[in-house]
């Protein structure tokens, strides 16, 4: 359990957001990035923070298929020459 007078001066190394503790991790409620405990001390290193689900650039449903069958290059010709 971290102090409430620990977490009034701890900030998030990243924005300098305010943090809280939620689940055993430090929560930066202004980027969303949550901190580790170990030992009941707070690691505030952007290295050891996760970013929330939402954000992470190693989501499935990121890369797009360069082979839409909507691709516009597929319409045809205007043929009014
Ligand atoms: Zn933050």
């Amino acid at each position: 359990m971290i102090s409430k007078e620990l977490l009034e001066i701890l900030a998030c190394p990243d924005c300098k957001g305010d943090v809280k503790e939620k689940d055993k991790k430090i929560l930066c409620l202004q980027c969303g990035r949550s901190y580790p405990i170990r030992d009941d001390i707070p690691v505030m290193l952007i290295e050891e923070s996760t970013l929330p689900t939402f954000l992470s650039p190693l989501s499935p449903l990121s890369p797009l298929s360069p082979l839409s069958p909507l691709s516009p290059l597929s319409a045809p010709l205007p043929t009014n020459v």
